[in-house]
């Protein structure tokens, strides 16, 4: 039985001089559902992510996004949203003026009320990003995302700094966007993050895949192998 995917990576390898960051990874994340990609400091998650999104190039290996190799296409671009490490967005623009700003290299709609209350910026509309807290710029990040109503969310570490309130928030608007139809890529240090999100869990350590399957399927034994993860980077 074939499933519908959303990207597949096939022997992808990627080094940086000597390191290695990914070893050959073969991978085919599932459409509709939300893939927690889990996997201690240095695993290869973000390098990973930044091959999918084309952002680094490719040295090895074959990747497909939405059935084609390139995924800088304009076309695979519009259908993607993105919440990475460093945004990069311009901090003196307030909150209404970036998701103008987002939704025009979408063409999507400019009304963004249903928005500003699933991410929880009601009030912070025209304060400047540069102006806002820690957690409530991460809900912009997010929004920003979403902007477009992509049909693939690719969200890195999400909920980072953020308080439980403010995480469940991001954590009901996740589940809003899966509901929606979309697929979502979440990367994620919090096992309790992937349990409650989570259809499908993806393990990399050092650069290669332990464990691609249901989050059903996993079990205790996936929070144990986490944990021995996490202990032997921290040894
Ligand atoms: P984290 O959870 O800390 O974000 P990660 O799983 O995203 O980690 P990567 O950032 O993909 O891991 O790093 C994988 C490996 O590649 C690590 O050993 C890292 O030190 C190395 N690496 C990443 N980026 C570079 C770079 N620009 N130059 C050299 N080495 C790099």
């Amino acid at each position: 039985m074939t499933r519908a995917t959303i990207a597949t990576c096939r022997q992808l390898r990627h080094a940086y001089g000597p390191t290695v960051a990914l070893d050959g990874v073969d991978l085919a994340l599932p459409a509709g559902q939300v893939v927690a990609l889990l996997g201690p400091n240095g695993a290869g998650k973000t390098t990973l992510i930044h091959l999918l999104l084309g952002l680094l190039p490719l040295q090895s290996g074959e990747i497909r996004l939405f059935g084609t190799t390139t995924p800088t296409d304009p076309g695979v671009r519009r259908r993607i949203g993105t919440m990475l490490q460093s945004s990069g967005v311009q901090g003196n623009l307030t909150v209404l003026e970036l998701l103008r700003l987002f939704a025009s290299f979408y063409g999507a709609p400019d009304e963004f009320a249903a928005l500003v209350e699933e991410a929880g910026l009601q009030g912070l509309e025209h304060r400047r990003f540069e102006r806002l807290s820690g957690g409530q710029q991460q809900r912009v990040l997010f929004a920003l995302a979403a902007v477009g109503r992509p049909d693939w969310l690719l969200l890195d570490e999400p909920t980072t700094g953020l308080d439980p309130a403010a995480r469940r928030q991001v954590w009901r608007a996740i589940e809003a966007r899966r509901a929606a139809g979309a697929s979502i890529l979440l990367c994620t240090h919090m096992m309790d993050e992937a349990r409650r999100l989570a259809d499908h869990v993806v393990v990399m350590d050092r650069g290669r895949i332990l464990h691609d399957g249901p989050l059903a399927d996993a079990g205790e034994d996936l929070e144990e192998l986490f944990f021995t993860l996490t202990e032997q980077e921290a040894a």
